[in-house]
């Protein structure tokens, strides 16, 4: 039986989503003559700045609903990145302690900021076990988001349900990026369990294993190596991640992302993260395919976070110095595509 406790900080998550609404759709100018549209579904209108607001949230309500939190549970989560804000985010609406485990070099400052508490690991890989071991020490829960995550239950809040609900005809394309798989998982089966036309490609950067996973139909493809572009881009195939559903997924190189998360700013003004690039220079591609075809239509990408830390990150020169990433040949690509922004 669900109790008292339970039944409220339920009824408060359900809140908590009417008030934060659903995120818009912002129209992206291409030019005319090539007869297509593109809008994205900007998340970074979420109260958390980030599309993982929607999955903290569903994994919350649901280890409620299944008794795994209940009143005074301390939540543990093995992330450092958009997800430990989210997750202290919720854990502190509910009055629930929370502590992210995290690699040594992330920054712990959104997490803290928020009331949670930071454990910095390293390795980096120890994250996983350190998680597990300190829920089960202080008889806390494990949210562990990367195999919760396969089994959401998103209860008509995933971006997916809400995008469907905005889009009127189905979009050529949908483009979205792949972390836990989570979303584009979702956006995969509505368009087959709704019998539409429309088609799932996944947007994905250097290092990471969907690409050569999905194309070899490998499940347990793994590269062992971390992705540049965060909240997408995985060293193995994560189990939310459905290749049953992607019609297609997108390799774009590091240097293009942050091209193009720039470019993203300079139309939107929204500080996106790189992630953000990644997909807009997927959507492109296909987007200039559909042109060379004279075919018509709309595609629909995702603007997956944003936020004044990203100032930091892919759109200061330093930072993409440091990597390696030289994004201004692709800068002038998309000069050349779509004119000066
Ligand atoms: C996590 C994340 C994604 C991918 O979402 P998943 O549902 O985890 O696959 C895309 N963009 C950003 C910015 C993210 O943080």
């Amino acid at each position: 039986m669900i109790d008292g406790w339970a039944a409220e900080a339920v009824a408060r998550l359900d809140r908590e989503r009417e008030d934060a609404g659903p995120t818009p759709l912002r129209d992206f100018p291409l030019p005319e003559a090539w007869g297509v549209r593109l809008r994205l579904k900007d998340e970074s209108a979420q109260p958390t700045g980030g599309l993982k607001h929607r999955l903290a949230r569903a994994l919350f309500a649901q280890a409620i609903a299944s008794g795994r939190i209940t009143e005074g549970t301390t939540v543990v989560d093995a992330t450092g990145g958009p997800m430990a804000v989210a997750e202290a985010y919720f854990a502190r609406l509910l009055g629930l302690p929370y502590i992210a485990v995290m690699p040594k070099k992330s920054s712990g400052a959104g997490v803290e900021r928020l009331g949670g508490t930071c454990r910095y690991v390293d390795p980096p890989l120890a994250v996983y076990e350190q998680a597990a071991r300190l829920s089960e020490e202080i008889g806390g829960h494990h949210l562990d988001h990367y195999r919760s995550a396969a089994e959401v239950d998103w209860r008509g809040a995933s971006l997916a349900d809400e995008l469907f609900g905005q889009v009127g005809d189905c979009p050529r394309w949908i483009v979205a990026g792949a972390g836990t798989g989570a979303t584009s998982a979702a956006i995969g089966r509505l368009l087959r369990a709704r019998g539409l036309r429309g088609r799932l490609a996944v947007a994905d950067p250097e290092n990471s294993a969907y690409f050569p996973g999905w194309a070899t139909g490998a499940p347990d493809y793994a590269t062992g190596m971390p992705s540049r572009i965060e909240g997408v881009g995985r060293p193995r195939m994560e189990p939310a991640f459905d290749s049953a559903v992607v019609d297609l997924v997108v390799p774009v190189p590091d240097a293009a992302s942050v091209a193009a998360a720039r470019h993203v700013r300079q139309v939107t003004g929204l500080a996106v993260g790189a992630a953000t690039g990644t997909n807009l220079w997927a959507a492109l591609e296909l987007i200039t395919r559909m042109r060379d075809r004279g075919e018509r239509g709309e595609v629909v990408g995702v603007i997956g976070d944003a936020g004044e830390r990203h100032l930091a990150t892919c759109h200061d020169d330093a930072w993409a110095a440091a990597r390696g990433l030289d994004w201004r040949p692709y800068a002038e690509r998309l000069r050349d595509l779509l004119g000066e922004p």
